[in-house]
């Protein structure tokens, strides 16, 4: 009789270093670089120093909210005059993970619904998303940009801290009906780490320490060998690994 494979139902994916690459030249320790920093950086050192300014409060607790944090450094943005080609050019040079369109088209072959969870720009996951065919994406900021001048205009933004994430996680798991001992989580940051601990499976991909410590899978790869394909691998053998329901029948009738 062949073997029953069960794979998970929901994969759950951060964006920024997990499916896209980081600016790891823009690090400096305190809140991993994102297309934040990177806007920051394209807006020149003064728009940087501020944007560093803004990880400062954050760090603090003085902005309350996150959407508070992002509000902060739309500030920034309009300040330093963010137009819609510049925002399109920055977006346009952080890249995709190498083997992440492998890996992910498995997940859909293997029927496992696919989430991106952000508190980065639209922009950046609705790119990724599309060529991906990924299913669902909570993102943090979206930019509407004036098509007269150019300028940043309006924006929406949505509360991405690490309880909304999680609370988008539960969102997805209720709609689908699946338990989240059936979802995998996969991220980098050490801000994953509630996401990490929500889930049945944890995989920390080239990640933070903290995150390490919390998760099920560590998979750390030299640096600029980063390869996703390695997540779905990881998933693959932790499904070969587990007794097939068939097994966990038998044995729970043989109990009695
Ligand atoms: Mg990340």
């Amino acid at each position: 009789m062949g073997r029953h494979i069960t794979y998970p139902k929901i994969i759950f994916m951060d964006l920024e270093g997990t499916l896209l690459k980081k600016a790891i030249y823009l690090d400096n320790g305190k809140v991993p670089p994102s297309a934040w920093t990177l806007l920051a950086a394209n807006l020149g050192p003064d728009a940087l120093r501020e944007e560093e300014e803004t990880k400062d409060r954050w760090l603090r607790g003085d902005y309350g909210s996150y959407i508070g944090w992002m509000r902060d450094t739309i500030r920034i943005h309009k300040r330093y005059g963010l137009t819609a080609d510049t925002f399109a050019q920055v977006m346009d040079t952080v890249e995709e993970m190498p083997g992440a369109r492998e890996a992910v088209s498995l997940f859909h072959q293997r029927g496992i619904v696919t989430a991106i969870i952000s508190g980065g720009f639209k922009a950046l996951a609705d790119r990724i998303q599309r060529n991906l065919k990924i299913g669902h994406a909570l993102t943090g900021c979206e930019y509407f940009f004036s098509p007269d001048t150019g300028l940043l205009e309006h924006w929406n933004l949505l509360p991405t801290d690490y309880e909304v994430k999680v609370d988008f996680m539960r969102l997805l798991m209720r709609e689908y009906k699946v338990r989240k001992e059936e979802c995998v989580f996969v991220g980098d940051g050490q801000n994953d780490i509630w996401m990490a601990k929500e889930v049945g499976l944890s995989i920390a991909f080239n990640a933070h320490p903290d995150l390490k410590r919390v998760c099920t899978y560590v998979i750390d790869q030299p640096l600029g060998q980063e390869d996703f394909r390695a997540v779905a691998a990881c998933i693959d053998s932790h499904v070969a690994s587990q007794p097939s329901r068939q097994s966990k029948l038998s044995r729970s009738r043989s109990k009695g």
